[in-house]
């Protein structure tokens, strides 16, 4: 057998795990920067007990709750000279996939003289300030991954900051942070879980470890399909989406994403549309497309869903995110060139050429009749 795997972050999920394992976070150092958005690290009480554990053991901290949905590389510069104007030892990141990811890089930049031309060239340093996460959206897995990804307005799309040494060295996971989640928000972030899962099982860096978590991953999601259209979820299910979405995190943190995410930024860059919202909108006819070289991949990720046709799910998907906007042919020649230049399509397993990519955006996004 063939297999690698790496995961160094330490994951505890419990109720209350922030304040329960506080001590965890002493050794990390006398001062903490703590990276938010907005609101939501406030309204789901996460702020609250960050601070409560910091001071508990004595830790003093300062604040940046300047992250934005989908961080731009000003952004994470401006955080990391915010870290080392209060001379952070370490930071606590709360947050959704944005302030997560945004954390990873102000903890790099924060101790690196890295200039914008060498930010996404994963030629780093192995030193980091070390970092707690507490994700409060379940779906980017983002508290258990060595990717940060940013806005890249140079090169027309998002980009990722990948390496090792990003890991955080700490997940809090409890569920009780996504309780506040509005439905359209709770649906797209678990489309995105979902999304890393089966693409994790499309990619050729698959192995038979990703292969369970996957599939485990995807079961779960599956099986809250109508909880999640219904908007019916119970506090368990909020816990087992939150349990799906790390599971996705360590899948991709193994076999990275494809031609779905690659495709999806665009979406998001140009169009606005959510991150896992685009992703679900593809999902579907890239799994055609695999289907037609490698059907029993795709019967496997069904069986796992315990559905009969990729039909089946697209209609589902529907379901849930409606169809998206339709895009112009230039916009879907365009992205399909975006897309086609990415290191994502080297992961698939059926490799689509720049010509598939815009065949999948026309059938998706083509004027319909
Ligand atoms: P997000 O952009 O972090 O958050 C979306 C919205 O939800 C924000 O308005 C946020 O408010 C709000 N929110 C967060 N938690 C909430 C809660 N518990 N209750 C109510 N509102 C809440 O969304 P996301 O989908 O989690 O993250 C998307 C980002 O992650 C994208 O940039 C994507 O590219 C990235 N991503 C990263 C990885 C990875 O491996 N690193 C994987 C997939 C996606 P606030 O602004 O107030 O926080
Ligand atoms: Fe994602």
């Amino acid at each position: 057998m063939n297999l690698q795997f790496h995961m160094p972050t330490k994951v505890f999920m419990e109720e209350n795990c922030v304040l329960r394992h506080a001590d965890l976070l002493k050794p990390m150092g006398k001062k903490a920067l703590i990276v938010t958005g907005k609101n939501s690290a406030r309204i789901t009480g996460a702020l609250g007990d960050v601070r409560q554990a910091l001071e508990t053991n004595g830790q003093e901290y300062a604040l940046f709750d300047e992250v934005m949905s989908n961080p731009t590389i000003e952004c994470v510069y401006r955080g990391a000279s915010v870290a080392r104007e209060v001379r952070a030892d370490f930071i606590v990141a709360i947050g959704g996939g944005s302030p997560m990811d945004a954390a990873k890089a102000i903890a790099l930049l924060a101790v690196q003289d890295i200039g914008e031309s060498r930010l996404f060239s994963g030629d780093y340093q192995e030193k980091i300030l070390p970092a707690a996460f507490v994700p409060t959206t379940a779906g980017t897995g983002s508290e258990v991954t060595q990717y940060s990804i940013l806005t890249n307005d140079k090169a027309r799309t998002k980009t990722a900051l990948s390496s090792p040494v990003l890991f955080p060295k700490i997940a809090f996971l409890d569920g009780g942070y996504t309780k506040s989640l509005p439905r359209k928000t709770t649906v797209h972030t678990a489309v995105d879980a979902l999304s890393h899962s089966i693409e994790g099982y499309l990619s050729n860096k698959a192995n038979p470890l990703t292969r369970t978590l996957a599939l485990e991953g995807i079961g779960i999601i599956a099986r809250l399909f109508s909880a999640l259209r219904d908007f019916s979820l119970s506090g368990e299910d909020r816990e087992r989406l939150l349990y799906a979405s790390m599971l996705g995190g360590m899948v991709i943190a193994q076999t990275g994403t494809t031609a779905v995410h690659a495709m999806g930024y665009s979406l998001t860059y140009f169009k606005n549309v959510d991150h896992g919202q685009a992703n679900g909108l593809l999902l579907a006819e890239f799994m055609k497309f695999t289907e037609k070289t490698n059907s029993s991949v795709i019967r496997e990720i069904l069986e796992a869903m315990e559905l009969l046709t990729v039909d089946d799910f697209q209609g589902i998907m529907r379901d849930l995110l409606g169809s998206g906007d339709r895009l112009s042919d230039e916009e879907a020649q365009d992205y399909a060139g975006l897309a086609a230049g990415t290191k994502n399509i080297g992961n698939c397993i059926v490799r689509p050429a720049q010509q598939d990519l815009l065949d999948i955006y026309r059938k998706i996004f083509g004027s319909r009749g």
